[in-house]
């Protein structure tokens, strides 16, 4: 089985209750990119930034004893080579000197020396990945870009990109591509796959899409249609590429056999794992620049508090005794199921009390 040390349910197993194991650091909300489906959109910014005290948040995080995982977002993470030097890597190579797992969320589109500096300390290069050819890219990539950029600009970042990830796989570090189930990608995810696999990335991970900030204005794909698109995949994908299924709104307490019957699949794939979401669960997220502590970095809830004023532990026990945790606070280990993350609940499954459902196992399952 492979264990994948960001699923909370290793941690809801090992404690007997969820505990903190894994922090995501926003280290900016600077991105080249403003991709149609971008989850922290609204938050994109042209201004100039000053990050917090890199010692003040390594010292935040010695205070957390359960860690285990460690991962940097943005925005584009390397968009500033200042940045990457003084915060990114300060708080990486803490966390490799701690020996957690690292990841790091970018989309490769910038020059490769600043992600081949990441190396020594990464364990996972995160990419989002979810085209075909530069028109894919073109499209998806600067939809939301305030004035139209030029296909040359485009085809120019494209081959960077993959050139890139090419380059950084041919290295060995473990690169894993994300891709999001949209109206747009949904028929092509299986080719998109196939592309990774032969770009040397060792992981391919899916996502539907959930309505936060640009994703809003997109349509969502009912259960059926996600159900049709992963099945595809399945059939599709080249079958020696880890592939993990993550904020996936398919349990094993629903009553719709199709949903079981998807789940028997994933479970006895090869080289399939389905995540638990973290979020919330055994992971809160920083904000480097502000310093606010969230459950998600999408999420549309208060911050929990400020670094720089407030304990992260506080700020998660706090959390933790919360209606909005407790609400979807459900376990079946017999699942290895830890529940709906809120944006899943509420997008498709507004009124369902999962506290009182229970995964029902079928043979195989
Ligand atoms: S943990 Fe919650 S969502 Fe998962 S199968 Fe059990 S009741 Fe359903």
């Amino acid at each position: 089985m492979i264990k994948d040390p960001w699923d909370p349910y290793w941690s809801r197993k090992a404690h007997g209750r969820h505990v903190l194991t894994s922090i995501e650091v926003t280290a900016t909300n600077h991105c080249n990119l403003r991709c149609e489906h971008c989850a922290v959109g609204d938050l994109l910014t042209t201004v100039r930034e000053q990050h917090l005290d890199v010692e003040m948040v390594i010292d935040q995080l010695a205070q957390i004893p359960t860690l285990e995982t460690f991962s940097i977002t943005g925005g584009e993470p390397t968009y500033s080579v200042e940045t990457l030097r003084t915060f990114v890597i300060p708080l990486l190579k803490y966390a490799k000197k701690r020996n957690l797992s690292t990841q790091i969320n970018t989309n490769a589109t910038l020059p490769v020396d600043r992600y081949k500096a990441l190396l020594p300390f990464v364990d996972v290069i995160h990419i989002s990945y979810n085209y075909l050819d530069v028109v894919d890219f073109h499209e998806i990539a600067f939809d939301k870009n305030k004035h139209p950029v030029n296909r040359a600009v485009a085809q120019r970042l494209y081959q960077t990109m993959n050139e890139n990830v090419a380059e950084l796989a041919q290295l060995g570090a473990f690169v894993s591509a994300e891709s999001i189930i949209t109206e747009r990608t949904a028929n092509k995810l299986g080719a998109i796959n196939r592309r990774l696999a032969q770009m040397g990335v060792q992981r391919h991970e899916i996502h539907p899409l959930y309505p936060s900030d640009f994703a809003r204005f997109m349509r969502l794909l009912s259960l059926d249609e996600l159900r049709l698109c992963i099945t595809r995949l399945l059939d599709e994908r080249a079958s020696h590429v880890w592939m993990l299924f993550g904020t996936l709104p398919f349990f094993w307490c629903s009553d719709v056999p199709e949903d079981r019957a998807l789940l028997e699949r994933l479970t006895a794939s090869p080289n399939v794992t389905v995540r638990n979401d973290p979020d919330g669960r055994n992971r809160l997220n920083i904000n480097g620049i502000s310093g606010e502590m969230v459950v998600q970095d999408f999420n549309s809830l208060e911050p929990l508090g400020f670094v720089q004023r407030e304990g992260i532990m506080q700020a998660f026990e706090a959390w933790q005794a919360s209606q909005s945790f407790t609400k979807y606070n459900c376990y079946c280990p017999e699942a290895m199921c830890t529940g709906p993350n809120l944006i899943v609940a509420d997008t498709y499954y507004r009124g369902v009390e999962f506290q009182t459902r229970r995964a029902v196992m079928t043979k195989g399952g």
